[in-house]
């Protein structure tokens, strides 16, 4: 595919992901979502092994699918006739190698970097390559693609799509992150983005480098993407730039919402329909099962993310019927089970209890980490290091929030904070695995 019809076909797709923007009422947007589903159904049972017995049933009744059967059924569900086996060899070429040109025909191979458990592998063709450019470039910059912007996007994984989206107005420059930090640093200050893009904990990272005058850029725009935004590096990064720092709800798994002006996330429900699996009813939390209207090489269809996703209560300001987020809470992983008070059961405390009760003990904490180290044991670290004050501080803010949550109070352990490398996702609450049926909760 040369570099030109490349363009030209990230050009049409975005005109197209321009007028699927103009979708404004849940009655046009669900009126889409159907047209689209029901001709992706018909191509997948032609051609997807997997789904062919599926063909007549209504969407609630495709199974669902979960990282370990989308592995297990890989080589049948795909369309592209491709095995597992020559798309891990693939992946692990391109991710050592760092050439992330396709190389089964124009189909590339993407691998989800999921905090726990198994890699996911993900196939794309270049026209969906394309699609995924136009709708981000469309949702991101609505002026336009002869808007005038240097964009840096930080990546663990390339892709040689980028080079193929820039013009002489509008030009990205992809920073490989498996290289030392400075070289990254340099790289930024020499290019001297106008939109920076990359994975919070990253971004977190530069705007750190800038405080202590070891960076200097002036981003208009800075876009977390790829992990949860959390709260303190969000405010850190704000006081660098001096802008509201904006997010991409985007995984291997697709590209599932972004901020709008008022800071909501909402989910991409012209490009994928999104079930709601309920966690907390009551408290609006949910994991996404995703159906994506527009891939085909290898359908992701009911996928099941290990998101939760907390759904506003009232209406967005800004009118957009799509769905929208209060928040992305974090991995599903990022929930700590622990005895209640009377010791019958275990219940869940989310990420964000632990956050803001360790952020609120002690405001100096600029990094923290909870670690469950056992059913009953909790191991906390926290930059500055806990000294006795803060260590009371703590127990004492978790201890109400324990006791809020009628949860028997854990021992706590409190150690030094671990290292950890860039090329890792980050995780600052980590529980172990939830017991069993706790579906049922
Ligand atoms: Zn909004």
């Amino acid at each position: 595919m040369s570099r030109w019809t490349d363009t030209m076909g990230v050009a049409l797709k975005y005109l197209h992901a321009r007028r699927l923007q103009k979708l404004r009422t849940r009655e046009q947007i669900l009126a889409h979502q159907q047209r689209r589903w029901q001709a992706m159904r018909t191509r997948v049972a032609d051609a997807s092994a997997f789904y062919a017995p599926c063909r007549s049933l209504p969407l609630e009744q495709w199974p669902l699918m979960e990282k370990r059967a989308w592995m297990r059924h890989f080589d049948t569900i795909n369309t592209a006739g491709i095995t597992l086996s020559q798309a891990c060899a693939l992946a692990e070429r391109a991710e050592r190698t760092r050439d992330f040109r396709p190389a089964l025909g124009d189909v590339s191979v993407g691998l989800s970097t999921g905090t726990s458990g198994a890699r996911g592998v993900f196939l794309a063709s270049n026209g969906e390559r394309q699609r995924w450019a136009a709708t981000m470039l469309a949702k991101l910059l609505p002026e336009g693609l002869l808007a005038r912007a240097r964009v840096a996007l930080l990546l663990r994984a390339g892709s040689n799509l980028y080079d193929t989206i820039g013009g002489a107005r509008l030009q990205f420059r992809y920073i490989d992150l498996l290289q030392p930090f400075e070289a990254v640093l340099q790289q930024l200050q020499d290019y001297a983005p106008t939109i920076l893009v990359g994975p919070a904990q990253a971004l977190a990272l530069v705007a750190q480098k800038q405080q202590r005058g070891d960076a200097r850029i002036a981003p208009h725009r800075v876009i977390s993407a790829a992990e949860v935004l959390d709260p303190l590096d969000q405010a850190s990064m704000e006081r660098t730039w001096g802008v509201r720092i904006e997010q991409i709800y985007q995984a291997t798994e697709g590209f599932l919402g972004q901020t709008c002006a008022y800071g909501t996330i909402h989910l991409n429900e012209d490009c994928v329909i999104v079930e709601r699996d309920w966690i907390d009813r009551a408290q609006r939390r949910f994991a996404p099962i995703v159906t994506d209207l527009y891939r085909f090489t290898q359908p992701v269809i009911r996928y099941r993310l290990n998101d939760i996703l907390v759904e506003r209560a009232a209406r967005c300001p800004c009118g957009s019927e799509h769905i929208a987020l209060e928040r992305i809470e974090g991995r599903e992983d990022d929930v700590v089970w622990l005895h209640d008070e009377t010791r019958s059961g275990r219940s869940p405390v989310f990420a964000d209890g632990l956050t803001r009760a360790i952020l609120n003990a002690d405001p100096s904490i600029v990094d923290y980490q909870v670690e469950q180290l056992d059913a009953d044991i909790l191991g906390i670290a926290t930059e500055p290091a806990t000294d006795d004050r803060r260590r009371q501080a703590i127990l004492a803010a978790l201890a109400t929030l324990f006791a809020t949550l009628r949860i028997a109070m854990p021992d706590i352990v409190f150690r030094d904070m671990p290292a950890h490398g860039l090329a890792s996702k980050r995780r600052r609450v980590r529980g172990l695995p939830a017991p069993r049926g706790h579906a049922d909760a």
